[in-house]
């Protein structure tokens, strides 16, 4: 399978071509692309055109996505899995990109059997199995990291990680049980940490929608270890390492 899977991929790479003025001006409209190696730029360009394969982008409400939009969501999805596998986006397919926030007609049952119908409005969604839904206005601010705080793409992608072996709980597949521990030990232990500070009221420099769930922490930390990486490495230096150690990156060498 494994095998099979690469000679699919060399033949997507030989035959499908993102044009240069497409690739720079997508890499132009996210500066944290900056900080990575010109090897870096290359294989996630690649890995740009092997999800652009494998994923259909398409509009809802009468949003119309860009070749440029398709390029930028692209290349932040693929920004965690750089040196991962691109296999841990299987099991759906579609990217379904909304004008602005958008209010998720999904019913869902609850713990006690009750069905709810959600009426919040929200900027992004990742749904098991499911598609990745976007808010294309909350994805272009992510683009200015120092200005909006926050990277949608990444966050809905970590989702995706994180459920690739089943559940959003905020542990991604790792290799084995041990592995598994020391994540649980590590992150339970922050995470219990940030829910006091948001709880005790503390401005935290971390968005403090991280205390939602231990899933939402695991999606947010994720967005700073990408895009401020010292951030990450000051107030939690721990759980920086076990990102470094999982994602096979280390954006605090490159900043
Ligand atoms: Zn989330």
């Amino acid at each position: 399978m494994r095998s099979l899977r690469r000679w699919r991929e060399r033949r997507v790479l030989r035959n499908a071509a993102l044009p240069d003025a497409l690739w720079r001006d997508a890499c132009d409209a996210l500066p944290f692309l900056a900080m990575y190696t010109a090897d870096e730029r290359a294989r996630l360009r690649d890995l740009v055109v092997l999800f652009l394969d494998a994923k259909s982008i398409v509009g809802a409400q009468g949003h119309e996505v860009t070749p440029l939009q398709r390029t930028v969501i692209a290349l932040q999805a693929c920004v965690p899995v750089l040196n991962l596998d691109l296999a841990l986006y299987d099991g759906f397919e579609n990217i379904v990109v909304y004008p602005g926030e958008f209010v998720p007609g999904v019913e869902y049952e609850d713990e006690f059997g009750v069905v709810h119908r959600r009426d919040d409005a929200l900027a992004g969604e990742a749904m098991h199995l499911g598609p990745v839904v976007l808010s294309w206005p909350d994805v272009e601010a992510s683009a200015d990291w120092d200005a909006a705080q926050m990277n949608l793409v990444i966050h809905e992608f970590a989702h995706k990680i994180d459920m690739a072996d089943g559940d959003a709980n905020g542990c991604p597949p790792l290799p084995d049980a041990k592995a598994r521990n020391a994540w649980h030990v590590t992150m339970t232990r922050a995470y219990e940490h940030f829910a006091r500070r948001v709880d005790g009221g503390e401005d935290t420099a971390i968005d403090p929608y991280a205390a939602e769930a231990p899933a939402e922490f695991f999606a947010v930390l994720s967005e700073v270890f990408f895009a401020e990486p010292t951030l990450l490495h000051a107030e939690y230096p721990r759980v920086y390492d076990a990102f470094r150690d999982f994602y096979r990156q280390d954006p605090l060498a490159r900043s």
